[in-house]
């Protein structure tokens, strides 16, 4: 089956999962070179059994809230590959959750993993609970109840849950807490676990710095660098705050971020006493536009950062959040760089018109690869039960970075991709992530 008929096939099947068929046919439009050089692809089918999921599961989460009141929801689990390893890949917790959301997740987090040369398979998982407005207790409650249902699917060589949006280090420590309760297994059953009790440093950092490394190397492709760029961030959970974090270090001048609620503008650039406070602040759940009162600078409600003039934008808060119009803004605005912090944040047409414009554009799936492989490197520490120092995480995520950069770039060389220095890092970075699965499917015949 080509190509083609594959995404037709898609679309015909899924075509109440949009976003599912948008993922899909993001890998599928830059693969095409590499299905033509290798005929074994099609004949085994390859693409169109990536695009089905090895096994989807469903359950309901009974939770009591603090008002004694039972309240429901929908989780799920996304099993899509364990061609390369492990199912891996993070938990989200947000009302917009539902199969095609996770199914596009998934989907990517198979080429993101294998881009990270690491022993991991893709999967994704969540549910449609809200977690803004409720407190420690409930989150408490639905984390127990979750992992109840959850448990009978996950394990440290099985599959490897972690945090996505909505999900950070005390949803974890609590899923991890009912999942010892159940099995009494101690061992690497989530990634994300505190620092401590199994968790590795720098997992937290990891997504927001690895963009960042990731960046740098584009800029050093282009005989470049970070230093005194004007950089936009949108979002202000832990891959936008984090990204804000190591672009300031590096000596850059980051001019926003974002939240469901506003933009937060600040000309003279968030400094490190800045992101500590907006740190605190997101943690306690309360308003961005606060900061106005504190440091000055400018609250936008209800706008995007994308009206801001700078250099480089990173946009890190969720799918679809970079519209064509944005694109165009972005354009217009001067921004020559665009790392994709969140998965999928520009819509298939924003993606088109950067890239028709030269825009240098980094694909979620390598620029924020860095979370999955300290994830990657958290469960291998779980295995030898040895911890490694910051510095010694924060090293091998640079070479990793760099390596995805390098590879990426290579492939998009390699497969006619690369224009006048214009590497076309969507095509690279599909390129290399396809193959390293679809060769390891070829090796094992039809099974997987
Ligand atoms: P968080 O929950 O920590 O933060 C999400 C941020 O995005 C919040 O500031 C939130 O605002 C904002 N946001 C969410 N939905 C919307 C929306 N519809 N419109 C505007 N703003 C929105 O999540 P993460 O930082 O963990 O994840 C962000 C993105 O990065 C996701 O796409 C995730 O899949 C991706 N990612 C995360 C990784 C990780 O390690 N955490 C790894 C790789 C990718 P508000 O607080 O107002 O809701």
């Amino acid at each position: 089956m080509s190509i083609s008929q594959a995404i037709e096939k898609v679309e015909a099947h899924y075509a109440h999962q949009p976003e599912f068929i948008q993922a899909v046919k993001e890998v599928a439009i830059t693969i095409q070179p590499l299905y033509d050089a290798h005929p074994e692809y099609e004949t085994l089918k390859i693409f169109e059994r990536l695009t089905e999921p090895d096994r989807i599961f469903t359950f309901r989460i009974n939770w009591e809230n603090d008002k004694g009141e039972i309240q429901v929801n929908r989780g799920w689990r996304v099993q899509f590959s364990n061609a390369l390893g492990p199912y891996k890949g993070g938990l989200r917790f947000h009302p917009t959750v539902n199969q095609s959301v996770l199914k596009f997740l998934g989907f990517e987090q198979i080429f993101k993993n294998a881009l990270t040369g690491l022993p991991i398979g893709g999967g994704k998982g969540g549910s449609d609970f809200d977690p803004k407005g409720k407190s420690d207790s409930e989150i408490r409650r639905f984390c127990y109840a979750f992992m109840r249902e959850l448990y009978p699917y996950v394990s440290k060589d099985m599959d490897v849950p972690a945090g996505d949006i909505g999900v950070g280090g005390r949803e974890v420590s609590y899923m991890y807490a009912m999942y010892k309760n159940l099995t009494r297994e101690s061992g690497g059953v989530l990634t994300g676990k505190g620092v401590g009790f199994g968790g590795s440093l720098m997992r937290t950092e990891a997504t927001g710095y690895g963009a960042v490394y990731f960046l740098e190397s584009m800029l050093e492709a282009q005989n470049d660098s970070i230093e005194g760029k004007r950089v936009l961030v949108s979002g202000a959970g832990n891959v936008s705050l984090h990204a804000a974090e190591k672009a300031n270090m590096l000596g850059a001048v980051v001019l926003s971020v974002s939240d469901s609620q506003g933009t937060l503008y600040d000309t003279k650039g968030f400094s490190q006493d800045k992101i500590d406070w907006l740190k605190a602040q997101k943690e306690q759940g309360k308003p961005l536009a606060e900061y106005v009162e504190i440091f000055g600078g400018e609250w936008h409600a209800k706008q995007k950062p994308w009206f801001i003039k700078a250099d480089i934008a990173i946009p890190s808060a969720t799918q679809n959040e970079v519209t064509e119009d944005d694109a165009k803004l972005m354009v217009e605005n001067g921004i020559k760089y665009i790392v994709e912090g969140a998965n999928m944040p520009l819509t298939a047409d924003a993606i088109d018109y950067v890239r028709e414009h030269r825009v240098h554009y980094a694909p979620g799936k390598a620029a924020n690869a860095g979370g999955v492989a300290v994830s990657a490197i958290e469960m291998s520490q779980n295995s030898v039960r040895q911890y490694k120092t910051f510095e010694e995480v924060d090293a091998q995520l640079k070479t990793i970075m760099k390596n995805i950069h390098d590879s990426a770039a290579a492939a998009s060389e390699c497969y006619g991709q690369t224009d006048n220095g214009y590497i076309d890092y969507m095509a690279g970075a599909n390129i290399v992530g396809f193959k390293r699965v679809a060769d390891a499917l070829v090796a094992y015949g039809i099974l997987n």
